[in-house]
């Protein structure tokens, strides 16, 4: 038993915490919190950090009265707040505590924890929530009208809770955003979140709202041209090369050709958390300059000028009903990550359509979580500018130059680049990450996947250079918003120069 490999108050969190994170459908990419207090330390889940993988050390310990104090502040930004918390940790070196750290002290019970659960957000982001949560769920989980993360979130659950709790309450239904469980052990906290999700669950199925339409649709081929336009039109509009992934399943071509699309997917995101990956609104259809103009005026008049300099205006999902879902990203990982963010997105609105009318956060309060987590793209690229050259762009190998320089994959990919490869997966050691794919031995079949996986191409490895290769990706190259090209492999460069007279 994995249980049993986890001791005390803090192991049991741990091991709870990642039985939620293993559940896509809870949490996604670092979002959802968990926390037990033990004696006078509040342990909390580190900013960031992935439920599904944590440990003891991924938990922040910090003093109980010391986040109270915290938390009796009225107004606090999140800036001053996570000040105010690192001063409260009972030992360093220590992740920064979770976003939501107040959120864990206000509650008066052992153990708490917080997902963004579909099924819950299925249910209580339409025009109706509201009343549906109340009847749904009543005392056992009253809802929590939307507020930012922070000293207004978690002061509003306390209020909710000292003003609606009783003996039955198990948790508490936040509007636009997630849901908390708590209990008195890990186990009964645990399964406190399962029950309230399971709630949601029924209610979905009972109104013919949880079946998702998965039949095939016919899908036309789709002129890779145009999907390295986009890719192109798109990185120009943030500034630098973005790699975009192409998803093409029944579920997200149904979603794209829904008559409604244009206003079901103009609400905004499930919760705050995806908007880091996926902005607030997909662009529908293909025009970038139209999605840049709609995106500056919507910072305007929710942010002012703050988040000039720190947000591109480039979008993130662009939804096509002959493309499907298009995902972009700084590099191959985060277009997957917004991609799998915008699927979850996709299935709420489409279960939330079901049985009511999709509804999302305000938009000023997504254009702050966009402006407090959305500029960690920017603050990448700065970090890895100097080790990561290539970040952003895409590499294809055509199998000679892979045969004279085995590791240049490895290479490219540590240079921050996606690669693709033609060839058989036991030639490159079957690496398995998103900026890495394997494509078939044939020109047009390769530049096809390669553009679908990664929107594009940016530089070929090729030797030797032969004239079908150059005729078939010289108009691919021609967009590539960096002067990549026709690249020859610094081993052949070598063996060239020893073969000197
Ligand atoms: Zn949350």
């Amino acid at each position: 038993m994995e249980a049993a490999r986890f001791r005390g108050e803090l192991g049991a969190r741990v091991y709870a915490s990642r039985l939620l994170g293993r559940d896509t459908s809870l949490v996604l990419h670092g979002g959802g919190n968990t926390s037990v207090k033990i004696g006078d330390i509040l342990h909390v889940k580190g900013s960031g950090s992935d439920l599904a993988v944590v440990d003891e050390g991924a938990f922040a310990p910090l003093h109980l009265e010391c986040v109270k104090r915290v938390l009796a502040r009225e107004r606090l930004d999140n800036v001053e707040m996570m000040r105010l918390l690192d001063a409260c940790l009972a030992r360093r070196p220590a992740p920064k505590p979770s976003i939501e750290t107040l959120l864990h002290a206000a509650l008066p019970f052992r153990y708490v924890e917080h997902t963004h659960a579909d099924t819950v957000l299925a249910v209580v982001n339409t025009e109706d929530g509201e009343r549906i949560a109340a009847d749904l769920y009543g005392e056992l989980a009253p809802l929590v009208p939307y507020h930012h993360s922070g000293v207004e979130l978690a002061s509003a659950c306390r209020a909710v809770l000292s003003a609606r709790g009783t003996q039955r309450t198990i948790g508490l239904v936040l509007r636009f955003h997630g849901i908390v469980a708590f209990g008195d052990s890990a186990r009964a906290s645990y399964e406190n979140m399962i029950r309230l999700v399971t709630i949601a669950e029924d209610y979905l199925k009972a109104k013919g709202a949880w079946e998702l339409n998965s039949a095939a649709q016919p899908l036309p081929r789709i002129d890779r041209m145009a999907l390295a336009a986009l890719r192109a039109a798109a990185s120009r509009a943030a500034g630098f090369p973005l790699v975009m992934r192409t998803e093409r399943d029944p579920l997200c071509i149904a979603f794209t050709r829904r008559d409604d699309l244009r206003t079901v997917s103009q609400q905004g995101p499930a919760t705050p958390q995806h908007a880091v990956f996926t902005k607030r609104l997909p662009q529908v259809g293909r025009d970038v300059d139209a999605f840049e103009r709609g995106y500056r005026d919507y910072l305007r008049r929710t942010l002012g000028s703050a988040a000039d300099a720190r947000l591109d205006s480039a979008p993130r999902i662009v939804l096509d009903a002959v493309f499907g879902l298009c995902a972009l990203g700084v590099n191959a990982e985060y277009a997957h990550i917004a991609a799998e963010c915008y699927r979850h997105d996709i299935e709420i609105i489409v279960r939330a359509s079901a049985h009511d009318v999709y509804r999302a956060a305000p938009e000023r309060a997504i254009a702050q979580a966009e402006l407090e987590y959305g500029g960690f793209e920017r603050a990448l690229r700065e970090r890895v500018s100097r080790d990561q050259p290539l970040l952003g762009q895409v590499a294809l190998i055509a199998p000679a130059a892979h045969r004279v320089q085995p590791e240049l994959p490895q290479q490219l990919l540590a240079q921050g680049a996606a690669v693709s490869v033609i060839g058989g997966p036991q030639e490159t050691g079957g690496i398995a990450r998103p900026a890495f794919c394997m494509v078939p031995d044939n020109i047009e079949a390769a530049l096809d996947q390669t553009v679908a996986a990664c929107g594009g191409l940016d530089r070929l490895y090729a030797e030797p250079v032969d004239e079908p290769w150059v005729n078939a990706v010289a108009p691919l190259l021609a967009l590539s918003p960096v002067a990549g090209g026709i690249m020859r492999s610094a081993h052949q460069r070598q063996t060239f120069a020893q073969n000197r007279p």
